[in-house]
């Protein structure tokens, strides 16, 4: 019996090249040359096996493989046929196997015949089919044969699906080492980075108190592998006894729920007997049915470094407070936002002193050390800050404060500013008490600046105001000054008559006498023994004369007593006017003096004018 030739693909398959069919099973190849052996036995058209539903991809032997999918899918849908021999002997008259085998093919079959395919077990794997274009039965013969065919169709299938199993396991097991070996390459990173890290790993059971502790945990506390106990008895004896109560109230509370995680830092104790600062941080892995902890998983990492750093840093902050707080007067941290807002972010203590507040009173806003500036000095003050902080130049300034307990005092301020984001500008500086040094400076301005006995300008100084007065006559070209010169008549008598001393008093009454008469911006001076000046500002001739007039009535009028006696006084005066043109101070004073000399010259007691 020949088989019918084969539809063109089927063909192409058969005689496909040595190279593709080398990626063909064996079994397959196997099973292939049984349904041609088959095919031939029986003279039927095709001969094939159909995988059962486990078939692991598989899509079963014997040409024509749209047959094959076309008999599977009527296998599955049937599912009688399966489990038992089966035979078609005209499909025209089972409309499922008529429609299944003429949609498969250009040519409708007629013979069907399906012979089930079971493993060792007896389990149904799938089935042999035999299919023709003819109607046909099969002798009891060929039932026969065809049961010696399923049962050699079955031990390769069977032999397939362990292959295919093989197969597999062999890829699982190569995926499986190519996931370990990426494991461990993982591994081996995160053990270089807990190491480098200076981190150790511990893991813990709590139920038996066992607890392992990774190399660089060892290592970090300067142990070998074999050097550690896993009893955790042994690790609270490494605790620093003063830190040992609140690890072990921190771990409770994990253990009781009370925190999310159990994170600690504590001192222990290395193998060379030292102890060590680390940070225990760790968390329950496991709890049981009641919510006891079972497992315990953490990192430990040394924190001696940070530690002694933050400590040092401590200790910087510690000495520069102690060393501001001890300076004289207030070191500060002033801020300043665009918008002109002022805080001292550090004040040292000396803020009492100098503003009689507090630190923390400024902290925030400092407007109330604004209400403290003397009202004279309040604009000079804050147009110093502005501008330095324009022109990021240094601040300085000696100003006046109001304090509520101290009164008036000075203050002098220096500080350095500096740009931050934002356009903030921040001083550092510091503020001292000049208050004394103003009171001196007074003073030696005074003693500079004044006659010791009538309290007038000197000679020196004096004449400095009479420069001014010409420069400014100069400058604006207003209305002249005028300068009288006075000298007290016949002096030496009153020395010789009356002493020293009464002289002396005579030189004050006399210079009291001028202070009455000054107005603002008039000045008054003593340039020699009993010589005296003045200048008046806004004023010519006349005004003067009018002026040395009232002097001249006042001294008859107000009389120095001597004893019971008045002690005659009489002043000449020479008067000129000062004008833009002078070359200098000295050339009025010197035209005022050349008058007094004619007046001393026409009789004393007069004034004349030049
Ligand atoms: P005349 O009218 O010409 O100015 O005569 P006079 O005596 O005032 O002038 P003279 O220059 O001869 O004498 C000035 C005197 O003033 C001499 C001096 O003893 C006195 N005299 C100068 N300075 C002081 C002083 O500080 N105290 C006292 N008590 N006398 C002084
Ligand atoms: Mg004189
Ligand atoms: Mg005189």
């Amino acid at each position: 019996m020949s088989a019918t030739p084969l539809p063109a693909e089927a063909q192409a398959a058969s005689s496909a090249p040595q190279g593709v069919r080398a990626t063909i099973p064996e079994t397959d190849l196997r099973l292939d040359t049984l349904m041609r052996l088959a095919e031939r036995y029986f003279g039927v058209t095709a001969a094939c096996v159909i995988p059962g539903e486990s078939n692991g991809g598989w899509s079963g032997a014997g040409l024509d493989a749209p047959l094959r999918e076309a008999l599977r899918g009527l296998q599955d849908a049937s599912g009688a046929w399966a489990s038992e021999p089966l035979v078609v002997a005209d499909t025209n008259t089972v409309p499922a196997w008529r429609t299944c085998l003429s949609t498969a093919r250009a040519l409708p079959f007629r013979f069907a015949a399906a012979w089930p395919l079971r493993d060792a077990a007896g389990e149904r794997i799938g089935s042999l089919c035999l299919i023709d274009h003819a109607p046909r039965d099969l002798s009891d013969t060929e039932r026969t044969s065809l049961d010696d065919f399923a049962r050699l169709a079955s031990a390769l299938v069977g032999q397939h699906a362990s292959n295919a199993a093989q197969r597999q396991e062999a890829q699982t097991e190569a995926e499986a080492e190519i996931e370990t070996e990426a494991m461990r390459a993982r591994e081996r990173l995160l053990t270089l980075a807990i190491g480098g890290s200076g981190t150790g790993v511990w893991d813990r059971d709590v139920v038996t108190g066992e607890i392992r502790y990774s190399t660089g945990w060892k290592a970090m506390l300067g142990y070998t592998e074999d050097e550690v106990t896993n009893r955790i008895e042994d690790s609270y004896q490494r605790l620093h006894p003063d830190d040992a109560d609140y690890v072990k109230a921190a771990m409770q509370a994990h253990f009781d729920g009370r925190t999310e995680i159990y994170e600690v830092e504590h001192r222990i104790r290395c193998k060379d007997g030292r102890y060590k600062w680390i940070c225990s941080r760790g968390k329950v892995m496991s709890r049981d049915s009641e919510g006891r902890a079972l497992r315990m998983i953490g990192t430990t990492t040394d924190i001696t470094s940070t530690r002694e750093m933050a400590e040092r840093l401590r200790e910087t902050v510690n000495l520069i407070t102690n060393l501001t707080n001890e300076v004289p007067g207030l070191v500060f941290k002033c801020r300043r936002t665009p918008g002109g807002h002022v805080s001292f972010p550090y004040a040292s203590a000396g803020i009492a002193e100098i503003y009689e507040l507090t630190p923390e009173a400024v902290a925030e806003d400092a407007s109330c050390v604004d209400a403290l500036i003397h009202p004279d000095d309040l604009e000079i003050w804050l147009a110093s800050f502005a501008e330095s902080a324009a022109r990021l130049a240094p601040w300085h300034l000696e100003y006046r404060v109001q304090l509520p307990v101290q009164g008036l005092r000075w203050r002098q301020g220096d500080a350095k500013p500096q740009r931050l984001a934002g356009g903030v500008t921040v001083w550092h500086g510091f503020i001292t008490d000049v208050t004394e040094r103003k009171r001196i400076e007074a003073e030696l301005h005074e003693f500079a600046t004044t006659d010791g006995l009538t309290g007038l300008s000197n000679r020196r100084h004096f004449m400095a105001r009479l420069e001014a007065q010409l420069a400014q006559l100069r400058c604006t070209g207003g209305p002249s000054a005028a300068v009288l010169m006075c000298d007290l008549d016949h002096f030496k008598s009153i020395n010789d008559r009356w002493g020293h001393a009464v002289g002396d008093r005579a030189l004050r009454h006399f210079a009291d006498i001028l202070r009455t008469h000054l107005r603002t911006g008039d000045v008054a001076g003593r340039i020699g023994g009993e010589e005296f000046a003045i200048v008046l500002g806004a004023a010519n001739l006349e005004s003067a004369r009018a002026v040395g007039q009232r002097i001249q009535r006042c001294i008859a009028e107000q009389p120095l007593m001597g004893g019971n006696e008045p002690v005659s006084l009489a002043v000449s005066i020479g008067i000129t006017e000062m004008t833009a043109v002078d070359s200098s101070a000295e050339m009025t004073l010197s035209r005022s003096d050349f008058a007094l000399y004619r007046a001393k010259r026409n009789g004393r007691n007069r004034i004349e004018c030049a």
